[in-house]
Order: C-alpha cells, then sequence, then structure tokens
C-alpha cells in the first residue's frame, strides 16, 4: 500500500508526495501540525493541511529571505523574526557575527519544539545565545514598538488563521514605527501565479507601498510551494536593495549558501512582465 501527501494548490491543481511515514499528527490551539518522512524531500512538516518547510529545499526560502536584506545592510545589528518556528531564519541570521540581537515571536510553541524534535536541520540554532524566543502573536508584539529593530522578517503562514493579522494595514504600520530610521522589512509574500496568491500578493503589496519609501518585490524558486514560484516583499526607510547593496562586502564575508549569491541578489527583483503590471496595478 502506499501513502501519499496531497495538497490542494488550487481547486483543480493537487501536488503530492510520496510518503515513507507519516511521523506526527496533533493538534495545537492554532493549527493543524504533521510531520512526514520521504524519500524525494526528506522530512516535511504541514500547518493546516499546507507545505511549510522540507529539508530538500529550505534552503532557497531561508537564503533569501535572510541574505537579500543582509546583503543590502550588512551593519545590521538587531532583528525580529515574526513566525518562523522552524527555525531556519534565525538559522542564517546566526552565521552574521554582526548580528547582536535576535528576537523570535512565534505565535505556536509547539511548532517550534515539534521542529527541534524532527527537523534539526533548521531547528539547530535557535539556542544560540543572542536569540530569545517570544511565543506570542507578531501582530500584539510589534504594537507599541519604537525604533526597535534594524530588520524585521515576516516569516509567516498565509494569510488565513493565525497568519491573517500578519498581513493588515495595521501591523505593516506597528513594524514600520518598530523600525530604526533605516529600517527594513521583509515578508512572506505569497505568488502571483495562482489566482488565490495572487490576490493576497497584490493586497499586501498596496498597503506595503503606500508605508515605504522603498518597497520592492524579489522572486525566488520554490519546487514545493504552488506553482513553484514565489516572492518576497522588501520595504525600507532608506535602502534600494540594488542601488545601496554592499555586495562587495557581503562576498567578503566568505559565507558559503546554496541558493543565493550577489548576482541572483540583482537578478531576483527582474521580474517577469505579467508580475510588474500587476504591482503597477495596485
Ligand atoms: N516557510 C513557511 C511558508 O511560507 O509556508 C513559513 C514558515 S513558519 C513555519 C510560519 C510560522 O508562522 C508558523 O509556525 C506559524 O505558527 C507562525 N505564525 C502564524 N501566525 C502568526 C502570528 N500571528 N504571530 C506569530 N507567528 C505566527
Amino acid at each position: 500500500m502506499e501513502l501519499w501527501y496531497t495538497e490542494e494548490h488550487t481547486d483543480n491543481v493537487r501536488f503530492s508526495i510520496k510518503v515513507k511515514e507519516h511521523l506526527y499528527h496533533g493538534e495545537s490551539e492554532f493549527q493543524k501540525i504533521d510531520f512526514f518522512d520521504s524519500q524525494e524531500f526528506g522530512k516535511f512538516f504541514t500547518l493546516d493541511g499546507l507545505m511549510m518547510v522540507n529539508e530538500k529545499d529550505e534552503f532557497v526560502y531561508h537564503d533569501m529571505i535572510v541574505h537579500v536584506p543582509m546583503a543590502t545592510n550588512p551593519d545590521i545589528k538587531n532583528v525580529l523574526v515574526i513566525g518562523g518556528g522552524d527555525g531556519g531564519t534565525v538559522r542564517e541570521l546566526t552565521r552574521y557575527p554582526n548580528v547582536e540581537k535576535i528576537d523570535m515571536v512565534e505565535i505556536d510553541e509547539k511548532v517550534v519544539r515539534l521542529s527541534e524534535e524532527y527537523l534539526p536541520i533548521t531547528a539547530s540554532k535557535l539556542n544560540d545565545p543572542r536569540v530569545s524566543l517570544y511565543f506570542e502573536d507578531g501582530v500584539a508584539f510589534v504594537d507599541g514598538l519604537e525604533s526597535a529593530y534594524d530588520l524585521i522578517i515576516v516569516d509567516s503562514t498565509d494569510p488565513i488563521g493565525p497568519g491573517e493579522g500578519l498581513f493588515s494595514k495595521a501591523f505593516y504600520d506597528n513594524c514600520y514605527r518598530a523600525l530604526t530610521e533605516d529600517g527594513i522589512l521583509v515578508n512572506q509574500h505569497e505568488s502571483p501565479y495562482y489566482e488565490r496568491d495572487a490576490r493576497e500578493m497584490k493586497r499586501a503589496h498596496s498597503k506595503i507601498k503606500k508605508l515605504f519609501n522603498v518597497s520592492k518585490v524579489y522572486q525566488f524558486h520554490m519546487p514545493t510551494y504552488p506553482s513553484g514560484h514565489w516572492l518576497f516583499g522588501f520595504a525600507s526607510k532608506k535602502y534600494d536593495p540594488l542601488k545601496d547593496a554592499k555586495l562587495d562586502e557581503w562576498n567578503k564575508l566568505g559565507l558559503k549558501t546554496k541558493y543565493y549569491n550577489t548576482e541572483i541578489h540583482k537578478g531576483s527583483f527582474a521580474l517577469p512582465s505579467f508580475v510588474r503590471d500587476m504591482l503597477e496595478e495596485v
């Protein structure tokens, strides 16, 4: 008998992975959590039936969410990660000796504890002395903060369930205030390809664009997310990720990465025409 994990990418499209073992199934206060093992993608976990992280392509997502802002301003010292319970974003941040403080605010402690058990590949650096974990709603956490962080990374689920507030205007307003005068906000920005994801992408972009001096979108290739074509938002009070990026400085750090490099940095902001049109529409 064969066991397959199947995710509906749209009402008419499904994506399936053959499963070796269903390692865990449970429900937290916030969401359904499942961990699987598979031949093709190694271990992976889903929240409410949606792929979050797997051993095979997590490097793409975590390289791009961290190294693009860090190469734009290598002087970043204080970082806030919202969501990111698997620990992959924190793992990449801890590779920078200059970073002094990493606060991670994850609503669901269960995601962190299970990732520590099943996905040490991403969760291995959560005990770095610079890291503080807060098990709270990221929306409430940023409310009232002022000039506290050089970089905020929103490593969130989709805008349904607990992640919904992380796509709201009030949340982006609070992130703006919580950032220093040269602060950068990077957020999980959905996908331009299928209609539902594209709608969320446009909604997020229209809100962020009104607030920040610089508001751009960059892309990466994520095999296990719907369509494989995924985006992050890059917003900043000061830095343009192309004109101001310190790419030579970043290369001198000598960090070995599997997806990110400084050519990808530049290329990822070059968007297909249909995506540019969508972003201009909003
Ligand atoms: N790479 C993933 C993706 O895009 O599918 C996201 C990774 S991470 C697992 C997302 C995390 O965001 C989840 O663990 C979830 O519990 C957390 N999260 C959702 N809403 C949140 C909120 N309001 N505050 C803090 N964390 C939240």
